[in-house]
């Protein structure tokens, strides 16, 4: 069955980065939908209703009026809402789709890697859990560039000071030495992953964004730390 879209309002356009933005998309009147955090939405510009790119949800299942969802500029559809997309314009959303979800069980421990722009969902998984005051242990490994890129990062350690089960570590990978940053540098590492897990039957690992940056997370997780299949979950952008 095809699934129906709704018109939304771009409400508000939050520049993250110089090249990325937050978009919120309005819900119209009565309109409820239900939905999972993790999930992402399909959006396209009315004037071209064929092109269709998948987002995921960078809010959570717990924000009622709107959807949002975080935009790097990349691609012709990336770079047209990035660039160009403003408040009253309004875009086409079909309905949040995906089984990237967070498994919010009391013992166990979600372990987020993630690169650049695929941070996105797990601003949604980490809200949720720290609203809804969950024991669900979250640890986020976050690898960007410099300290410049790091998305949401204000959100992520404010969340982490008020909900103790929620770490969120960065690792810069291309600091220059004498740039003053204390924390971790360099790729993500298996060792790094195996410091935060301490039960590791327990532990969901969770990867998302471009499929290079996937398959990295993958063959640290499966590989190198002989993770079985079943306790991955992964989001592959294209
Ligand atoms: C489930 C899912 C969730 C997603 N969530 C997000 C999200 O939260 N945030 C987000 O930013 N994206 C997300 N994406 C990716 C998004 O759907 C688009 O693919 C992306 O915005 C690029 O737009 P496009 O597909 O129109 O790019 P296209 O124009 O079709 O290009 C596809 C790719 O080709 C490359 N490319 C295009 N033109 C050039 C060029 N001239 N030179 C070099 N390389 C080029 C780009 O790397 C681009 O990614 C998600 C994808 C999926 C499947």
């Amino acid at each position: 069955m095809a699934r129906e879209a709704t018109e939304m309002l771009i409400a508000a356009v939050t520049p993250e980065l110089p090249d990325t933005k937050t978009i919120r998309l309005e819900w119209p009147e009565r309109f409820d939908p239900d939905f999972k955090t993790g999930q992402f939405i399909t959006v396209f510009w009315p004037d071209a209703p064929g092109y269709k790119r998948a987002y995921s949800l960078s809010s959570c299942a717990l924000d009622r009026g709107f959807y949002e969802v975080t935009i790097k500029r990349e691609g012709r559809m990336g770079t047209r809402i990035v660039d160009w997309a403003k408040p009253g314009d309004k875009l086409g959303v079909l309905p949040p789709a995906g089984k990237f979800l967070p498994v919010y069980e009391p013992d166990k421990h979600l372990v987020c890697l993630a690169g650049g722009s695929g941070v996105t969902p797990f601003r949604g998984f980490v809200r949720e859990a720290t609203r809804r005051q969950l024991e669900t242990k979250i640890t986020v490994l976050y690898s960007v560039r410099t300290t410049n890129d790091i998305i949401f990062e204000h959100e992520f350690r404010e969340l982490a000071q008020q909900n103790t089960n929620v770490n969120f570590y960065v690792t810069c990978t291309r600091l220059h030495e004498e740039d003053c940053w204390t924390g971790r540098r360099g790729r993500i590492t298996a060792d790094w992953v195996r410091e935060q897990v301490h039960d590791m039957s327990n532990t969901i690992f969770y990867a998302c964004g471009p499929n290079p940056l996937v398959e990295f997370a993958e063959d640290i997780v499966l590989r190198e730390l002989g993770v079985p299949k079943p306790q991955m979950k992964t989001e592959k952008w294209g």
